[in-house]
């Protein structure tokens, strides 16, 4: 597994900006959307082309294209959706799959309860989107799913990381083809499985706590 923490003056301010509990969840959605497609430029540094014959006004020239099969974007969901946009901005002839997923507050596993996808991933490159690599449970049982149904290059995106899940991503997806970008590896995690010093909730901060 790789990690790749960004380092750039515009995603350290908008993280930054997403830090602060003083955001409002319209600003909040807005520089995620932001944050995302920056760290999507990055993740999709290796993503699959073609030579492409194209005219321009001055001569025929051989220029690239996203090649077949297209890449698959998940987000796990709620808080994966809020990234969505600033995904599909970049890649929007993507195919976009949907994974349920809901952490168990008291022993923090992660299950799925809806799965939206093509059965066979054979030979795709899958871009995951979850803000928040916490334990490291819902990435490690997302992306296994993924593998299963033959995906043969995964990337986590995620706007914050913490130490604690990238070793447990690291020790149970050893030797997958498996990236994360991230923003920031933060501090740690605390005893009620928040990031710190985090940006809290991401979901509630996306799209408040309606439901709860
Ligand atoms: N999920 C969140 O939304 N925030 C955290 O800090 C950890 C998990």
């Amino acid at each position: 597994m790789r990690i790749h923490v960004l380092d750039h003056p515009l995603v350290a301010h908008k993280l930054t900006t997403l830090r602060d509990e003083r955001t409002d969840s319209p600003t909040f959605r807005r520089l995620a959307d932001e944050l995302v497609t920056l760290l999507a430029y990055e993740a999709t540094r290796d993503v699959r082309t073609e030579p492409v014959e194209v005219t321009t006004p001055v001569a025929v020239t051989t220029g690239t294209r996203l090649s077949y099969p297209r890449p698959l974007v998940v987000p796990i969901l709620r808080a994966g959706l809020g990234m969505l946009d600033g995904m599909t901005r970049l890649l929007p002839t993507a195919e976009v799959g949907f994974l349920g997923m809901v952490r168990n507050e008291d022993t923090l596993q992660a299950s799925t309860y809806a799965t939206r996808m093509p059965d066979d991933l054979s030979g795709r490159q899958v871009y995951v989107l979850d803000p928040m690599l916490a334990t490291g449970g819902t990435l490690v049982a997302a992306i296994r799913l993924l593998i299963a149904r033959g995906a043969d290059d995964v990337t986590a995106i995620c706007l914050l990381a913490a130490p604690e899940g990238v070793a447990v991503l690291e020790k149970e997806l050893a030797g997958l083809p498996v990236t994360v970008v991230t923003a920031a590896v933060d501090d740690h995690l605390n005893e009620q499985g928040y990031i710190v010093p985090g940006l809290g909730d991401a979901g509630d901060r996306l799209y408040g706590t309606a439901g709860d």
